[in-house]
């Protein structure tokens, strides 16, 4: 009777194939007040983080998906985000810290160009 090789082409039962995953509760209140966040906006993704703004694709490491879309979990009666936290250091943490060197640099460089154009007024140009 239970065919397995006929599943599907069976009719009368809906779909169990489709079963979605019950959703524990949240990890942090216990509540069952979950709510699924699930968005795609491909490589208009935005995350700032302090003066950086990463604008791309949203990168993998951050626990709320990644890549064309971003998708959560969270709690509707403490907004814990459901998930393993805390991140380790993620993408936009080592492209900011990159970018304020980069910033710090020339910042140091325009500085020494200062100084020493202030130092070389008595110099004949
Ligand atoms: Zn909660």
């Amino acid at each position: 009777m239970t065919d397995k090789t006929m599943a599907g082409k069976t009719s009368g039962k809906p779909e169990e194939e489709k079963k979605v995953q019950p959703q524990p509760p949240c990890f942090k209140c216990g509540s069952n007040r979950l709510f699924h966040i699930w968005t795609q906006a491909d490589d208009h993704h935005v995350v700032r983080f302090k003066q950086y703004e990463h604008c791309d694709y949203l990168p993998e490491d951050m626990g709320i998906g990644g890549g064309s879309h971003s998708q959560f979990t969270y709690c509707g009666d403490c907004g814990q985000i459901q998930g393993k936290w805390p991140l380790v250091e993620t993408q936009v943490e080592k492209e900011e810290k990159i970018e304020r060197e980069l910033h710090e640099q020339q910042q140091a460089k325009l500085e020494k160009a200062k100084a020493t154009e202030t130092a070389g007024d008595s110099r004949v140009h």
